[in-house]
């Protein structure tokens, strides 16, 4: 499977998404994470596109981490943000 270069996300709350298009840079796709919809030619056919995958990714990941309700936490623990749970998340979703 070819890799897909991370694209450039914005969260704009309540599951919505902007996922920047990998094919035209500065064109971004609304994504609706919790509806499973897309703004792209392809999520418009009902296509499960790449931004879909990539919004729900970063939907799971922001729910899972309370991130949208407080950004700008600050970690209390002394743990290396490297070997968090959350950075492995990351990492996973943006490769
Ligand atoms: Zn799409």
């Amino acid at each position: 499977m070819v890799r897909q270069p991370k694209p450039r996300m914005k969260a704009l709350g309540n599951g919505l998404y902007l996922v920047e298009s990998t094919s035209k840079p500065g064109i971004g796709h609304k994504v609706d994470a919790a509806r499973g919809k897309c703004g792209c030619p392809a999520g418009r056919w009902g296509k499960r596109c790449h931004h879909l995958v990539w919004a729900e990714q970063m939907d799971t990941w922001y729910r899972a981490h309370g991130a949208m309700a407080a950004p700008a936490a600050v970690p209390t623990r002394p743990v290396p943000f490297r070997e968090s749970a959350g950075y492995k998340a990351l990492a996973e979703c943006f490769g």
